[in-house]
This record gives C-alpha cells, structure tokens and sequence, in this order.
C-alpha cells in the first residue's frame, strides 16, 4: 500500500533519530490499520506467512519529524496480535508504550551488532534481528503458538509481540518485541545470563565496566548466587522450565538463555534513603537532573513520571514488604521467607532462536546468527544442551 501525505495522521513521532520516528509511525500504523480487521474465529495456515506492506513518500509534509521515504512491513500481523491478547497484552497499551514517548537505548547487548531497546515504560523489550533469526521466527511461528494455545500463555519463553522491517534510507532493519523479563519498577541489582556451560562463560572485563552487567555461569557460580524461591515455588519452576526447554529441543534450538535478575530489598531501600536525603538537602533545588537522565535507560535510572518511586504514593516503602505488581512484573518471584537476603528474583528464557542446522554451519555463519566474537563452537546438540541446561537451573533455584 502507497500513503500518500495527506492520508496521513497528523500525529507527531518524535524521536532522536529516523530510524526511531519511522518505529514509533510503523507500530502505530499497523496498530491502527489491524483495529480495523476482524478477528477471526481461529487462525489459519496463511497467517503464519502474510505480512503487510506500507510505503510512504511524505515529500515536503512534516519533513522535520519523518525522514521523507520510508517502508513498514509487518510480519504475520494477525497471528502477533493473537499472541498480544494471549498474553494479556491490550493494542491499545502497546501502542502507547511504544509510541507515547520512543523508546531507550540500553547497554546490555549481546551480539555485537545488535540494538537492544526498551520502551520509555519498561514494558517491552526491542530488539533488531538479522535477516536469519527472521526466517527461524518464521519456521517456528506456527509450533510457537500452538504451544502459547496449548500452555494458556503460561511460559518462560520469550513472549513474542511483533515483528517488523523498517526500510529508511534503504537501509532494512528487522526489529523484534518482547516483554521485558524485569522490573517495571524494581530496580535490578544483579543480572546472570545462564546456559549452564562452563566454557566462555564469565563476563568480559567491558562488560563488568558497565552499569548493570550481564553476568555468566562462571560468575554465578563463584558469586554463590542461589535463587531462594521456596521448594513449592521451586518445583513450579522446574515444571514449566523443563515444558519450555522440551518445546525448544523439539524445534531444535539450542544456546538460549535463562536470564535472572535481582533486586536486593536493602539496597534499594539504602538507595530510596540516599536519594531522599539528597532531595531534602538539595532543597529548592530540585528537579536539578541532566536531560538525558531519562532518555539513556539503566535499570537503575527511573523515569520521572514511574508511579511506584513517586514519592507521594509513599512507593519507596513498599520494598519492605517485598511488594512488586504481579499483574505487570510476570517473571516475579519473591524470596521465600528463610533466605538470608530480601530479594526478588526475575527470570525468563531469552534468545531461542538459535537452529542446530544453523549452528553446525560454518563458524562465520554462527557468528552472525549468534553472539559475535564470544561465540563458542561446542559439540553438544539440543538434547545434550537441554539437558545440561536443566542440571545447571535445577543447582541454582533453591
Ligand atoms: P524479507 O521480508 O524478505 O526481508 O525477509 C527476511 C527474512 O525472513 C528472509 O530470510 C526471508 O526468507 C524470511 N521470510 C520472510 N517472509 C517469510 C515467510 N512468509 N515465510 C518464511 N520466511 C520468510
Ligand atoms: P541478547 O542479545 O538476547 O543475548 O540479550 C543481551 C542481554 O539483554 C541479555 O543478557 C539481557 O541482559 C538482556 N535481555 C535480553 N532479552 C531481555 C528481555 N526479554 N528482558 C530483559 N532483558 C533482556
């Protein structure tokens, strides 16, 4: 489809760079134009391979906001929108989250070409893909869902709400929507990415550097991290881990992750104390932050409008109680009441889209489908990795 500038909404996507602007106009695009479908009894085969196709040359209109040519195209738009409410995820909030303000550039990043972003509101995750990681989104689509269908959206796997292409300058960027595994409110302290191999599997000396550092095996081990959710909620875990792991070795994936984050009770209430002793002592004085405190997004750094660490809604306190919003933090667990630490632990199963077939291939191939320089080469297929997987959880859930 050709839109032609006067067709065109007159809402304003502002973002710091074209690629972002055309992001925010696509989501809300295809948002808008999917209110207008039907929706069908059940899906059918053509679902999982349609798309839908928009073209746009805004020639002098609103040329400060949007790059004048650019490209849309959505990926099985019905089938990710029965994923969406699956999920319990309303279009209506996606859209906001994703176009009311554009989203944040994080560090945490794993491939080295990959941009990881995060939606001003925390909600969901962003993230480009290669061309290669779309067609196994495509080969996996249809299993993916009947196993969302059949387990009543209860899994650890990635929630997969969108998958699109923007085209500007004739540059093609694939972009992939989850739900982020943390915290819309809680801060995290400490974060593990775990595949239960121990071979390249401490975090590099950049990546330590950072802010919030995505920690491995290795360190998860040495750090004698345990995560302390209770034998009940333990065994709960295991049961939907193993399903989830079964899906993947049936498709043949391998190298996925289990991401955990930590948020550690009394540090956040040191810092909550901290920050509110600062604010009192900067008196008048407030509000005195950087304008990029809420455009560069760590964990740690809390968008002025979030609800929770407003102090009027007396927000920091809630920590005491270990209270999070189950509704929203889905991957939140509290400690169980005899851990050493207060802590709540978030955790879910990240980056599944990694073939065997694709693996085995030549090492410049698995480079650019997986991780980058770091990627190591083993020998181990899907059964062998989910089974060492399954081990390695079992040891660090208590
Ligand atoms: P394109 O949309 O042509 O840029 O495709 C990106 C990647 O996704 C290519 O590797 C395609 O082979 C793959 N792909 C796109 N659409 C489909 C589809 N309907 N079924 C399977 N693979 C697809
Ligand atoms: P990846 O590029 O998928 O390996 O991800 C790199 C890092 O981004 C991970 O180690 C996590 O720290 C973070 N990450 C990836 N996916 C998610 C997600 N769904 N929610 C929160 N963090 C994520």
């Amino acid at each position: 489809k050709h839109i032609k500038a006067v067709s065109q909404k007159k809402r304003l996507f502002r973002a710091n760079e074209p690629l972002l602007s055309v992001f925010m106009w696509g989501i809300n695009h295809t948002i808008n134009e999917l209110s207008h479908v039907n929706i069908p009894v059940m899906l059918l085969p053509d679902d999982f391979k349609a798309f839908s196709k928009t073209r746009v040359d805004n020639h002098l209109f609103n040329k400060e906001n949007m790059p004048s040519h650019f490209k849309v195209k959505e990926y099985c738009p019905i089938v990710f929108r029965n994923l969406r409410e699956r999920y319990g995820i309303e279009d209506s909030d996606y859209l906001k989250s994703l176009t009311k303000c554009e989203p944040v550039a994080s560090d945490a990043q794993g491939r080295s070409t990959a941009r990881f972003l995060m939606s001003h509101d925390h909600k969901f995750i962003i993230k480009t893909m290669v061309s290669e990681e779309v067609e196994q989104m495509h080969s996996i689509l249809k299993a993916y869902h009947q196993y969302v269908v059949e387990n009543h959206g209860q899994t650890l796997l990635p929630q997969y709400l969108g998958l699109y292409r923007f085209t500007v300058d004739g540059a093609e960027t694939y972009m992939v929507i989850t739900r982020n595994v943390f915290s819309q409110n809680l801060t995290i302290h400490k974060k593990y990415d775990l595949k239960g191999s121990t071979v390249d599997r401490s975090a590099s000396e950049k990546e330590r550097a950072k802010d919030l550092p995505t920690f491995k095996d290795n360190d998860f081990v040495n750090d004698g991290v345990i995560v302390h959710v209770g034998s009940e909620t333990k065994a709960k875990l295991i049961e939907k881990i193993t399903k989830d792991v079964e899906f993947l070795t049936s498709q043949h994936l391998m190298d996925y992750s289990l991401l955990v984050g930590i948020h550690d009770c009394e540090k956040a209430q040191e810092e909550a104390e901290s920050r509110r002793q600062e604010e009192n002592s900067n008196g008048i004085e407030e509000e005195d932050e950087s304008p990029e405190s809420d455009v560069s997004f760590d964990y740690k750094n809390t968008p002025p409008d979030s609800p929770v660490f407003s102090p009027d809604n007396q927000g920091y306190f809630k920590f005491d109680s270990l209270e999070f919003d189950c509704e929203s933090d889905i991957y939140g667990m509290k400690c169980s009441e005899n851990a050493a630490r207060k802590e709540v632990y978030f955790v879910g199963i990240i980056d599944i889209l990694t073939h065997y077939g694709a693996r085995k291939r030549t090492a410049q191939a698995v480079k650019t489908v997986k991780h980058g320089a770091g990627a190591e080469i083993s020998t181990v297929n899907p059964e062998q990795y989910s089974r060492r997987f399954l081990e390695f959880v079992s040891k660090a859930l208590e």
